[in-house]
């Protein structure tokens, strides 16, 4: 069994609910469970500034899967929920899961890099594992807490749970 967090993130129609039935379909792969999610931040884009801002997540899993076999279920996590891959990079999506770490494994192959290359760089994402995971080891970068201290994430801002529906 492998530890991994996964990243996720929107910023096309329902984001936070595209989120949380994102998560739900997570924790329904096969082998595989959800052991904790942060709460959702909104965050600003990254790469390509005219779009809406995000909302970003990250959920720890324990999984069976291996590497490969997981991306593939989250791609196709996210093809249903009306991901359309178009040629703009870092450009507006319905749902993004991206790979994080896979317990300490390094992958560094053309369909596939683990951990994820803009990991410590990146607040939208070290803000939220932070939450859940402050003291990790990102393999080659170092403690999550200490790569959240190093970026500034002051425009990420924290979002209070969804009401639990009745
Ligand atoms: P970024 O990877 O910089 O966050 P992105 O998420 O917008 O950019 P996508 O268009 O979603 O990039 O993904 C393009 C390809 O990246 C995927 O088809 C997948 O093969 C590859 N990829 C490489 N490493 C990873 C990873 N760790 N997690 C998810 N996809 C990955
Ligand atoms: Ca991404
Ligand atoms: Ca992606």
């Amino acid at each position: 069994m492998t530890q991994a967090f996964i990243g996720l993130g929107s910023n096309l129609g329902d984001s936070r609910r595209a989120v949380v039935d994102a998560t739900r379909r997570i924790d329904s792969l096969p082998f595989t469970c959800v052991r904790r999610s942060s709460s959702h931040y909104l965050t600003p884009p990254w790469g390509l500034r005219e779009q809406p801002p995000f909302i970003n997540s990250v959920v720890e899993i324990d999984t069976f899967l291996s590497v490969g076999k997981l991306l593939t279920a989250l791609l196709d996590i996210e093809r249903e929920a009306g991901r359309v891959r178009g040629n703009v990079r870092w450009g507006p999506r319905a749902l993004d899961l991206d790979i994080l770490l896979y317990g300490d494994r390094v992958v560094s192959s053309a369909a596939l890099q683990v951990p994820h290359p803009h990991l410590a760089q990146r607040a939208f994402v070290l803000a939220p594992l932070a939450e859940i995971a402050a003291d990790l080891i990102v393999p080659g970068c170092g403690r999550v807490a200490e790569l959240l201290a190093s970026v500034d994430a002051s425009s990420c801002r924290r979002l209070d749970p969804l009401p639990v529906p009745q």
